[in-house]
């Protein structure tokens, strides 16, 4: 297995958990960009946005739900942004899809 991703959710590359249910495993961005900066990941190996199927609806929303839950857990109340960063020009550097949580400070627009 080559995936870094793969290899923090199943524990051989330690990582500090913030929520995990039996399809997704959230855990702290090592390099954060915001005081609150979590990634949402599916326990299944999935490359990107590009690689997700119609057989994915559900886990796709609920990467989402739980992205929000954390927020909420946070008191994030006055804001926070969820991105999933695709494909190179999209700025994705780690090929198993993640959900960006971002939070605790003002988030400009456009990003960069
Ligand atoms: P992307 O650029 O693919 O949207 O996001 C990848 C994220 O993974 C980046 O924010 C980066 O800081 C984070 N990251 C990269 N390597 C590691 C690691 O080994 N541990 C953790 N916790 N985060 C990582
Ligand atoms: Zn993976």
């Amino acid at each position: 297995m080559s995936c870094l991703f793969c290899k923090i959710i199943e524990g051989s590359i330690p990582s500090t958990a913030v929520y995990q249910d039996e399809r997704c495993y959230a855990f702290a961005d090592i390099a954060p960009q915001a005081p609150v900066h979590v990634l949402v990941t599916p326990r299944e190996h999935i490359a990107s946005m590009e690689a997700t199927t119609e057989a994915h609806r559900a886990l796709l929303g609920h990467l989402l739900w739980v992205a929000t839950e954390i927020a909420h857990t946070k008191g994030l109340a006055k804001g926070y942004r969820l991105v999933i960063n695709t494909g190179p020009e999209g700025g994705q550097t780690v090929d198993h899809l993640h959900v960006h949580l971002l939070g605790g400070r003002t988030l400009h627009w456009p990003p960069g």
